[in-house]
């Protein structure tokens, strides 16, 4: 089992780091450990797509390391206060993704100007904005969790982007989207004109048609495929 969860969080860590969500050492992802002891969680001192099987770790939510080598992330109460918070929530990644945190520290609002951001909105996504330091303790986890709320994903405004899934396959592709509507949200600015995006209605219908699980599963395995392994 543990062999599992190490190779699922390793390569969620390299479809992130592929995806150019990497910031050099930081960002980190996460899955709920079956047994309830914490989170499985990547190693700190690698990039995402050096993420491999053995530099991948359990951690409680003291932040003790229970399994595996290496220095933990600092950031871990991230992942520890949110599966604490939400037990629907199976799995956490944290990235620096660059279009995403862009937008988030702009003030402006993320729209569905194309397929990608109706898998968040709505509801808006929220804004973490207590501290854009880094998450080094608990409380400072609780609170992040608490504005994260019922949601998918919160913005850490000045910092970075959470995304939660009922699994690592479905968070993951759910950072993967993030980003790519940010990016289209600041291309559609780029041509000036008269922007357009859907309304809430149809948003939720677009998000049962495109982002249903079976669809969401594809797309991790496309992921996964595309690393090359
Ligand atoms: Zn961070």
């Amino acid at each position: 089992m543990s062999d599992d969860i190490r190779e699922l969080v390793s390569l969620a860590s390299r479809i992130l780091g592929t995806a150019d969500q990497g910031d050099l050492i930081w960002g980190h992802a996460s899955a709920r450990d079956p047994g309830g002891r914490g989170a499985w969680l990547k190693a700190s001192g690698w990039s995402l797509d050096e993420t491999t099987p053995d530099r991948v770790q359990l951690v409680d939510e003291d932040g003790t390391v229970l399994d595996g080598d290496g220095p933990r992330h600092s950031e871990y109460p991230i992942h520890t206060e949110i599966l604490a918070a939400r037990p629907d929530v199976g799995a956490v990644v944290h990235t620096h993704s660059p279009y995403a945190v862009a937008l988030a520290a702009a003030g402006v609002e993320l729209l569905p100007v194309s397929h990608a951001a109706n898998y968040f909105v709505p509801p808006s996504v929220p804004r973490f904005t207590a501290t854009a330091d880094l998450i080094l303790t608990r409380e400072l986890g609780r609170r992040l969790a608490a504005t994260l709320g019922q949601a998918t994903a919160v913005f850490l405004v000045n910092h970075g982007v959470v995304t939660v899934g009922p699994d690592l396959r479905h968070a993951t592709v759910a950072a993967v989207l993030l980003e790519r509507a940010a990016h289209q949200q600041w291309l559609t600015r780029g041509f000036g004109g008269w922007p357009t995006w859907s309304g809430p209605e149809e948003s939720l219908a677009k998000r049962g048609h495109i982002y249903h699980d079976q669809a969401v599963i594809q797309v991790w395995d496309h992921l996964v495929r595309r690393l090359g392994l």
